[in-house]
């Protein structure tokens, strides 16, 4: 399991990693806290802590940073949180290292129709308090290969979740399955407090009998957040769950995972290409896995990830074919692509 500690002396790869200097004084905090805690520990629930999972409550993230991570705990996926439980300092500790006041929030999905807790959601957390909130989530594995309430958090998102700061903040969804297409209206009041035709006044959307449209909220929610699709390795490339979330947050944006104990490694390829920081995260993952693994998941995160680049100081748009260090020709910030 990974520490939080900055020693990296331990990760299993041939070649070394250091940390930069941003976000080192978070870094150090975490490493303080968790030494007084003692050895990490994932919870292994049989519930919820209800109290931090609600999804009534509404978030305001001041950050210019936040980001959201999403698993659908339904079926073999119950274990995901674990897993990311598991490699939680070193997403923390990697990623705000570029920006050093990202906040995570996580959530867990499942299936609303015969879950118990279908909808989890922690608050933004940086740093050791990371590990409490998602600690607190609970893997269900109800559901199954039916379709599941994705939707339900796309309208959690769009509905409790403000970051006014922030100009398209990352919002990353692990998942295998396609979703309900209405978001039924007893949900959206029983789950979250809302109340179904005032959202719809909201949006300037008529709220069709029984509920919201799923596939049009996750469109409002994928043009205010950076959302990527994270695909497990089921189904066929093109299938009925692809061509789903193709509608739902574009094509472009469903990323299928090839090898499931990369997932977290795509995940911050992704957002840490889209900062610039590629260069210094094919070093990070260097630091643990051998060559042929590094050069695999960086050529799928360059051929599969972001088509368009803007350049993250002033916003201009890189040319598609710029590949590692590149300088803006407008602002001339150095990036790593
Ligand atoms: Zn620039």
């Amino acid at each position: 399991m990974y520490a939080w500690t900055s020693d990296t002396s331990d990760w299993y790869g041939s070649s070394s990693y250091a940390f930069g200097e941003g976000g080192k004084e978070a870094r150090e905090e975490a490493a303080r806290r968790a030494a007084v805690a003692g050895p990490r520990a994932y919870a292994h629930r049989q519930a919820p802590n209800p109290a931090m999972i609600d999804p009534h409550k509404r978030l305001t993230s001041s950050s210019k940073n936040p980001l959201i991570v999403a698993v659908d705990v339904t079926g073999s996926m119950a274990s995901w949180p674990f897993e990311i439980f598991d490699r939680l300092p070193l997403l923390y500790q990697t990623l705000s290292q570029y920006r050093d006041d990202l906040e995570i929030c996580f959530a867990a999905i499942g299936d609303a129709g015969v879950d118990r807790w279908p909808l989890q959601v922690t608050g933004f957390a940086k740093g050791y308090d990371l590990e409490q909130q998602l600690n607190a989530l609970f893997g269900e594995g109800g559901g199954g290969d039916a379709p599941e309430s994705y939707g339900l958090f796309a309208s959690w998102v769009e509905h409790h979740v403000e970051t006014p700061e922030a100009s398209r903040p990352f919002l990353i969804v692990f998942g295998d399955a396609p979703m309900h297409e209405t978001i039924p209206s007893e949900q959206i009041e029983r789950l979250m407090g809302d109340n179904p035709t005032g959202l719809g006044q909201r949006i300037k959307a008529a709220v069709g009998a029984g509920g919201l449209d799923a596939l049009s909220t996750w469109r409002r929610v994928a043009e205010r957040w950076d959302t990527w699709f994270l695909r497990r390795p089921t189904g066929r490339p093109g299938d009925e769950v692809d061509r789903q979330w193709a509608k739902a947050v574009g094509e472009q944006r469903i990323f299928h995972i090839d090898d499931e104990q990369r997932a977290v490694d795509y995940a911050m390829g992704l957002v840490a290409r889209t900062w610039g920081h590629m260069g210094d995260f094919e070093a990070n993952m260097r630091a643990r896995q051998d060559e042929s693994k590094v050069k695999s998941v960086a050529t799928r995160i360059r051929s599969d990830g972001p088509r368009v680049l803007a350049c993250p100081s002033c916003g201009a748009r890189i040319p598609a074919e710029a590949f590692g260090r590149y300088t803006c020709t407008f602002c001339s910030s150095t990036l790593e692509l």
